[in-house]
């Protein structure tokens, strides 16, 4: 890129390090999950990821993480790059030694381990030595001071807030550059919910790990991110700096079930003639307020 004839100098904090183009993807080769996915996610950014349920969140995740065989899901088309190297024909394993850790939907703590053996798993994971794995142990309860209190207790007997925090903390023993998470808040009260996205601007900023988080609550997710991108159908449809969204009518209607019904209607209208004229469309879809 340039500007005029001089060349864009790109920080190298702000370089892209997650690049997604033009992606496409199915299942079972006959359900299209993504048609058009076009993001890029720059060192030390924490980008937000916003759609309804089925918009294609976790499908971009699983790709970028190379989790989609593991649902007979394929990528057709596209490109995945990390910080410069493709991604598509790696294992999932290779991607976290990448530097790219994924927080899977749903916590997926193992309930009968205690948290200290969820935690190793991650290090395991990622094929780290003793030293490395007591290293990893005391960042995560230096983070979560909680689970160092839990470390004995089965993963199963902790609240929806410590497994959280243990799924979490899994992911970051395999030391990751960029973490994805995957709708981290769903099934926990609001003040946690808020806790964990403080947590993640702290981790983020502090710790300088880049972070992509898909989340349905778009309210909470926007105060917190640096930029987001909406997906609507396997395909984005508005992206831009959170703060801007945040204002955006369209957005707040439309995504944040805010304002009147009537102005809500109005924008949505907008909304579908706008998707009618990209050929997508459906105004049977549910958004969830934040
Ligand atoms: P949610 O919030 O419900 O997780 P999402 O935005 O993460 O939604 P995806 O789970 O990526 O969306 O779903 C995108 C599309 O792919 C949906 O139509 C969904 O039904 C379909 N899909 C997702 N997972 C599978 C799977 N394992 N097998 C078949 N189809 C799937």
């Amino acid at each position: 890129m340039t500007r005029g004839d001089e060349p864009l100098r790109v920080p190298a904090s702000k370089r892209p390090l997650l690049v997604v183009a033009d992606v496409a993807a199915t299942y079972e080769s006959a359900i299209i999950a993504l048609s058009d996915v076009t993001m890029t996610v720059r060192e030390g950014e924490m980008v937000a990821l916003l759609g309804a349920n089925g918009s294609g969140k976790t499908t971009t995740l699983r790709a970028i993480s190379r989790l989609l065989s593991a649902e007979r899901g394929q990528v057709t088309r596209g490109s995945i790059a990390f910080d410069g190297a493709s991604t598509l024909r790696l294992g999932p394993a290779d991607v976290v030694a990448l530097g790219v850790a994924q927080v899977l939907e749903g916590r997926r703590c193992f309930p009968s381990l205690t948290v200290e053996e969820n935690l190793v798993v991650g290090a395991v994971g990622g094929g780290a030595r003793r030293r490395l794995v007591a290293d990893g142990l005391q960042r995560v309860y230096n983070y979560f001071p909680r689970l160092a209190e839990k470390r004995r207790v089965a993963a199963g007997l902790c609240s929806g807030g410590e497994q959280q925090m243990t799924a979490i903390g899994r992911a970051l023993m395999a030391n990751p550059r960029c973490l994805l998470l995957d709708e981290p808040t769903i099934g926990l009260a609001p003040l946690v919910a808020r806790e964990l996205f403080a947590f993640l601007r702290v981790l983020n900023r502090e710790e300088g790990v880049t972070v992509l988080v898909a989340e349905q609550n778009a309210t909470l997710a926007l105060r917190y991110a640096d930029r987001a991108y909406v997906l609507e159908h396997g395909t984005v449809v508005l992206e831009g700096p959170a703060a801007e969204l945040r204002l955006r009518d369209d957005i707040k209607h439309f995504y944040l079930g805010l304002g009147d019904s009537t102005a809500s209607n109005a924008s949505r209208s907008a909304f579908d003639r706008a998707a009618r004229q990209r050929g997508r469309t459906d105004s049977s879809r549910e958004y969830r307020a934040g």
